[in-house]
Protein backbone atom coordinates (compact mmCIF):
# COMPACT_ATOMS: atom_id res chain seq x y z
CA UNK A 1 0.00 0.00 0.00
CA UNK A 2 1.11 3.64 -1.38
CA UNK A 3 2.15 5.63 1.74
CA UNK A 4 0.52 8.44 0.26
CA UNK A 5 -3.51 9.15 -0.66
CA UNK A 6 -4.62 11.29 -3.55
CA UNK A 7 -7.42 13.27 -1.92
CA UNK A 8 -9.58 16.05 -3.39
CA UNK A 9 -10.46 19.32 -1.28
CA UNK A 10 -13.79 19.89 -1.07
CA UNK A 11 -13.78 23.09 0.82
CA UNK A 12 -11.90 26.04 1.83
CA UNK A 13 -12.86 28.72 4.93
CA UNK A 14 -9.99 31.26 5.45
CA UNK A 15 -10.32 32.40 9.01
CA UNK A 16 -7.65 35.44 8.62
CA UNK A 17 -4.89 36.65 6.32
CA UNK A 18 -2.64 33.67 8.54
CA UNK A 19 -5.07 31.35 9.12
CA UNK A 20 -7.60 29.05 7.16
CA UNK A 21 -8.99 25.16 7.07
CA UNK A 22 -9.99 22.79 4.42
CA UNK A 23 -12.34 19.61 4.20
CA UNK A 24 -10.99 16.96 2.17
CA UNK A 25 -12.69 14.20 0.75
CA UNK A 26 -11.43 10.56 2.93
CA UNK A 27 -10.28 7.14 1.75
CA UNK A 28 -12.49 4.80 3.09
CA UNK A 29 -9.59 2.48 4.34
CA UNK A 30 -8.04 5.92 6.52
CA UNK A 31 -8.39 4.90 10.22
CA UNK A 32 -7.17 7.40 12.43
CA UNK A 33 -7.62 8.27 16.85
CA UNK A 34 -8.87 11.90 18.06
CA UNK A 35 -5.85 13.80 18.50
CA UNK A 36 -3.47 12.03 15.79
CA UNK A 37 -1.73 13.82 12.87
CA UNK A 38 -0.65 12.82 9.54
CA UNK A 39 1.49 14.07 7.11
CA UNK A 40 -0.23 16.19 3.90
CA UNK A 41 1.03 18.24 1.20
CA UNK A 42 1.48 18.61 -2.51
CA UNK A 43 3.16 16.89 -5.51
CA UNK A 44 6.05 19.74 -6.18
CA UNK A 45 7.80 19.54 -9.63
CA UNK A 46 6.93 15.77 -9.42
CA UNK A 47 8.16 15.43 -5.73
CA UNK A 48 5.99 15.43 -2.58
CA UNK A 49 6.21 18.12 -0.51
CA UNK A 50 4.78 17.28 3.25
CA UNK A 51 4.28 18.54 6.46
CA UNK A 52 2.58 16.91 9.98
CA UNK A 53 -1.21 18.56 10.48
CA UNK A 54 -3.43 17.24 13.06
CA UNK A 55 -6.92 16.23 11.90
CA UNK A 56 -9.37 18.79 12.98
CA UNK A 57 -12.44 16.17 11.80
CA UNK A 58 -13.71 13.85 14.09
CA UNK A 59 -12.89 10.16 13.61
CA UNK A 60 -16.23 9.06 12.50
CA UNK A 61 -16.72 11.90 9.55
CA UNK A 62 -16.54 11.17 6.17
CA UNK A 63 -14.45 13.67 5.08
CA UNK A 64 -10.80 14.80 6.55
CA UNK A 65 -10.85 18.66 7.97
CA UNK A 66 -7.53 20.97 8.49
CA UNK A 67 -6.64 24.35 10.28
CA UNK A 68 -3.81 25.41 8.47
CA UNK A 69 -1.22 28.65 9.06
CA UNK A 70 0.16 30.37 6.24
CA UNK A 71 3.69 31.05 6.81
CA UNK A 72 5.08 33.99 4.47
CA UNK A 73 7.33 32.14 2.11
CA UNK A 74 6.64 29.12 3.84
CA UNK A 75 7.74 26.26 1.52
CA UNK A 76 4.55 24.36 1.81
CA UNK A 77 1.83 26.96 3.16
CA UNK A 78 2.71 29.64 0.70
CA UNK A 79 0.74 27.02 -1.76
CA UNK A 80 -1.73 25.55 0.14
CA UNK A 81 -3.38 28.79 1.14
CA UNK A 82 -4.19 28.80 -2.70
CA UNK A 83 -6.31 25.19 -2.49
CA UNK A 84 -9.63 25.00 -3.96
CA UNK A 85 -12.61 22.79 -4.05
CA UNK A 86 -11.48 20.33 -6.61
CA UNK A 87 -7.62 20.14 -6.44
CA UNK A 88 -5.90 17.54 -5.10
CA UNK A 89 -3.92 17.12 -1.89
CA UNK A 90 -1.69 14.60 -0.63
CA UNK A 91 -2.81 12.46 2.50
CA UNK A 92 -0.51 10.48 4.44
CA UNK A 93 -1.78 6.42 4.40
CA UNK A 94 -1.01 6.72 8.36
CA UNK A 95 -1.78 8.43 11.69
CA UNK A 96 0.14 9.11 14.10
CA UNK A 97 1.10 11.07 17.75
CA UNK A 98 0.73 11.52 21.18
CA UNK A 99 -2.82 13.31 21.97
CA UNK A 100 -4.37 9.95 22.93
CA UNK A 101 -6.75 9.38 25.81
CA UNK A 102 -5.44 5.73 25.84
CA UNK A 103 -2.13 7.33 27.23
CA UNK A 104 -4.13 9.33 30.14
CA UNK A 105 -4.99 7.75 33.31
CA UNK A 106 -8.70 7.78 34.21
CA UNK A 107 -9.46 10.95 35.96
CA UNK A 108 -12.34 13.47 36.35
CA UNK A 109 -11.31 17.35 34.32
CA UNK A 110 -9.97 16.70 30.97
CA UNK A 111 -8.25 20.25 29.92
CA UNK A 112 -6.98 20.52 26.17
CA UNK A 113 -4.76 23.37 26.50
CA UNK A 114 -3.59 24.83 22.79
CA UNK A 115 -2.36 28.09 21.30
CA UNK A 116 -2.67 28.69 17.43
CA UNK A 117 -3.35 26.07 15.40
CA UNK A 118 -2.70 23.36 18.48
CA UNK A 119 -6.74 23.96 18.34
CA UNK A 120 -6.72 21.35 15.86
CA UNK A 121 -6.47 18.06 17.58
CA UNK A 122 -8.69 19.33 20.17
CA UNK A 123 -11.27 20.25 17.44
CA UNK A 124 -11.37 16.44 16.63
CA UNK A 125 -11.34 15.40 20.81
CA UNK A 126 -14.20 17.20 21.73
CA UNK A 127 -16.44 16.00 18.66
CA UNK A 128 -15.46 12.50 19.90
CA UNK A 129 -18.19 11.45 22.36
CA UNK A 130 -15.48 8.71 23.74
CA UNK A 131 -14.28 12.14 25.91
CA UNK A 132 -17.06 13.09 27.27
CA UNK A 133 -17.38 9.36 28.31
CA UNK A 134 -14.29 9.11 30.25
CA UNK A 135 -14.65 12.42 32.16
CA UNK A 136 -16.72 14.90 33.62
CA UNK A 137 -15.34 17.98 32.43
CA UNK A 138 -13.85 19.40 29.58
CA UNK A 139 -11.96 22.53 29.39
CA UNK A 140 -10.71 23.56 26.20
CA UNK A 141 -8.39 26.75 26.21
CA UNK A 142 -7.25 28.04 23.08
CA UNK A 143 -4.99 30.81 23.41
CA UNK A 144 -4.33 33.75 20.78
CA UNK A 145 -2.39 37.13 20.69
CA UNK A 146 -5.47 38.38 18.83
CA UNK A 147 -9.59 38.03 18.90
CA UNK A 148 -9.63 37.22 15.19
CA UNK A 149 -7.55 33.95 15.27
CA UNK A 150 -9.79 32.49 17.44
CA UNK A 151 -10.84 30.13 14.76
CA UNK A 152 -13.78 28.11 15.53
CA UNK A 153 -14.65 30.06 17.98
CA UNK A 154 -18.82 30.16 16.84
CA UNK A 155 -18.67 26.68 16.26
CA UNK A 156 -17.36 26.05 19.51
CA UNK A 157 -19.52 28.09 21.88
CA UNK A 158 -22.95 27.92 19.44
CA UNK A 159 -22.94 25.43 16.99
CA UNK A 160 -21.28 22.43 19.38
CA UNK A 161 -23.42 23.00 21.51
CA UNK A 162 -26.79 22.82 19.35
CA UNK A 163 -25.30 19.94 17.47
CA UNK A 164 -28.00 16.92 17.05
CA UNK A 165 -25.94 14.26 18.64
CA UNK A 166 -23.64 15.62 20.76
CA UNK A 167 -25.35 18.90 22.40
CA UNK A 168 -26.47 16.60 25.23
CA UNK A 169 -23.11 15.74 26.45
CA UNK A 170 -20.99 18.87 25.18
CA UNK A 171 -23.50 21.35 26.99
CA UNK A 172 -23.02 19.65 30.62
CA UNK A 173 -19.68 18.82 29.71
CA UNK A 174 -17.58 21.11 27.69
CA UNK A 175 -16.35 24.41 28.83
CA UNK A 176 -14.88 26.73 25.86
CA UNK A 177 -12.45 29.18 27.62
CA UNK A 178 -10.52 31.24 24.72
CA UNK A 179 -8.26 33.90 26.03
CA UNK A 180 -6.10 36.26 23.93
CA UNK A 181 -2.72 38.09 25.30
CA UNK A 182 -2.54 41.32 22.70
CA UNK A 183 -6.01 43.19 22.81
CA UNK A 184 -8.96 43.59 25.95
CA UNK A 185 -11.30 40.09 25.75
CA UNK A 186 -13.40 38.52 28.42
CA UNK A 187 -10.30 35.97 29.14
CA UNK A 188 -6.67 37.61 29.13
CA UNK A 189 -3.16 36.10 29.57
CA UNK A 190 -1.42 33.19 28.57
CA UNK A 191 -2.25 30.03 29.17
CA UNK A 192 0.98 29.00 31.37
CA UNK A 193 -0.28 32.51 33.45
CA UNK A 194 -3.93 31.57 33.72
CA UNK A 195 -2.94 28.25 35.24
CA UNK A 196 -0.14 29.27 37.57
CA UNK A 197 -2.07 31.80 38.98
CA UNK A 198 -5.39 30.04 39.63
CA UNK A 199 -7.45 31.99 37.18
CA UNK A 200 -8.56 29.59 34.90
CA UNK A 201 -9.12 27.06 37.51
CA UNK A 202 -10.92 29.42 39.10
CA UNK A 203 -13.01 31.06 36.28
CA UNK A 204 -14.50 27.63 35.15
CA UNK A 205 -15.17 26.55 38.60
CA UNK A 206 -12.86 23.81 39.42
CA UNK A 207 -10.13 23.61 42.12
CA UNK A 208 -6.88 24.62 41.66
CA UNK A 209 -5.29 21.63 39.03
CA UNK A 210 -4.21 18.26 41.10
CA UNK A 211 -2.67 14.85 40.67
CA UNK A 212 -6.24 12.87 41.37
CA UNK A 213 -8.31 14.89 39.25
CA UNK A 214 -7.16 16.84 36.59
CA UNK A 215 -5.31 15.18 33.15
CA UNK A 216 -4.07 17.81 30.60
CA UNK A 217 -3.31 17.58 26.87
CA UNK A 218 -0.92 20.12 25.49
CA UNK A 219 -0.21 21.51 22.10
CA UNK A 220 1.48 24.58 21.03
CA UNK A 221 4.81 26.01 20.56
CA UNK A 222 7.96 24.47 22.25
CA UNK A 223 8.66 27.63 24.41
CA UNK A 224 4.16 27.42 25.67
CA UNK A 225 5.20 23.50 26.06
CA UNK A 226 8.70 24.08 28.04
CA UNK A 227 6.50 26.96 30.36
CA UNK A 228 3.91 24.54 31.15
CA UNK A 229 5.62 21.26 31.75
CA UNK A 230 7.48 22.01 34.99
CA UNK A 231 4.05 24.02 36.04
CA UNK A 232 2.17 20.08 35.75
CA UNK A 233 5.33 18.36 36.83
CA UNK A 234 5.67 20.61 40.11
CA UNK A 235 1.46 19.75 40.93
CA UNK A 236 2.96 15.90 40.77
CA UNK A 237 1.42 14.91 37.59
CA UNK A 238 3.75 12.86 35.19
CA UNK A 239 3.56 12.99 30.91
CA UNK A 240 2.04 9.66 29.66
CA UNK A 241 1.85 7.26 26.70
CA UNK A 242 0.59 4.20 25.78
CA UNK A 243 2.59 1.66 27.27
CA UNK A 244 2.41 3.87 31.00
CA UNK A 245 -0.36 6.34 30.67
CA UNK A 246 0.57 9.44 33.03
CA UNK A 247 -1.65 12.52 33.95
CA UNK A 248 -0.62 14.28 30.94
CA UNK A 249 0.13 14.27 27.40
CA UNK A 250 2.29 16.82 24.85
CA UNK A 251 2.58 17.84 21.13
CA UNK A 252 4.07 20.08 19.48
CA UNK A 253 1.91 22.20 16.77
CA UNK A 254 4.44 23.07 15.09
CA UNK A 255 8.64 22.69 14.07
CA UNK A 256 10.69 25.97 14.51
C1 LIG B 1 3.02 17.09 15.08
C2 LIG B 1 2.79 18.34 14.25
C3 LIG B 1 1.49 18.72 13.93
C4 LIG B 1 1.26 19.88 13.18
N1 LIG B 1 -0.02 20.25 12.90
C5 LIG B 1 -0.25 21.42 12.23
C6 LIG B 1 -1.59 21.87 11.98
O1 LIG B 1 -2.57 21.21 12.33
N2 LIG B 1 -1.74 23.04 11.32
C7 LIG B 1 -0.67 23.80 10.91
O2 LIG B 1 -0.87 24.86 10.32
N3 LIG B 1 0.59 23.39 11.12
C8 LIG B 1 0.82 22.21 11.75
N4 LIG B 1 2.12 21.80 11.95
C9 LIG B 1 3.20 22.57 11.32
C10 LIG B 1 3.34 22.14 9.85
O3 LIG B 1 3.92 20.85 9.83
C11 LIG B 1 4.17 23.11 9.00
O4 LIG B 1 5.25 23.60 9.71
C12 LIG B 1 3.34 24.28 8.49
O5 LIG B 1 2.36 23.78 7.61
C13 LIG B 1 4.19 25.31 7.71
O6 LIG B 1 4.79 24.65 6.62
P1 LIG B 1 5.67 25.47 5.58
O7 LIG B 1 6.41 24.51 4.71
O8 LIG B 1 4.84 26.49 4.91
O9 LIG B 1 6.72 26.21 6.52
P2 LIG B 1 7.84 25.52 7.43
O10 LIG B 1 9.15 25.64 6.71
O11 LIG B 1 7.42 24.16 7.87
O12 LIG B 1 7.81 26.49 8.68
C14 LIG B 1 8.44 27.74 8.66
C15 LIG B 1 8.33 28.38 10.04
O13 LIG B 1 7.00 28.81 10.25
C16 LIG B 1 6.64 28.68 11.61
N5 LIG B 1 5.44 27.79 11.68
C17 LIG B 1 5.25 26.62 11.03
N6 LIG B 1 4.05 26.09 11.34
C18 LIG B 1 3.47 26.95 12.20
C19 LIG B 1 2.22 26.94 12.87
N7 LIG B 1 1.33 25.94 12.70
N8 LIG B 1 1.93 27.99 13.68
C20 LIG B 1 2.84 29.01 13.84
N9 LIG B 1 4.03 29.06 13.23
C21 LIG B 1 4.35 28.05 12.42
C22 LIG B 1 7.84 28.07 12.32
O14 LIG B 1 8.59 29.09 12.91
C23 LIG B 1 8.62 27.43 11.22
O15 LIG B 1 10.00 27.36 11.49
C24 LIG B 1 2.37 20.64 12.71
C25 LIG B 1 3.68 20.25 13.02
C26 LIG B 1 3.89 19.12 13.79
C27 LIG B 1 5.31 18.73 14.12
Amino acid sequence: MSALRNEIVRSVHHWTEELFSFRTSRDKGFRFASGQFTMIGLRIDGKPLLRAYSIASAHYDDELEFLSIKVPDGKLTSRLKDLAPGDEILVGAKATGTLLLDSLTPGRNLYLLGTGTGLAPFLSLVRDPDVYERFEKVILVHGCRQVRDLAYRSKLADELPADEILGDLVRDKLVYYPTITREPFKNRGRITDLIANGTLANDVGLPPIGKQDDRFMLCGSVQMLADLRPLLEGAGLSEGSTTAPGEFVVEKAFVE
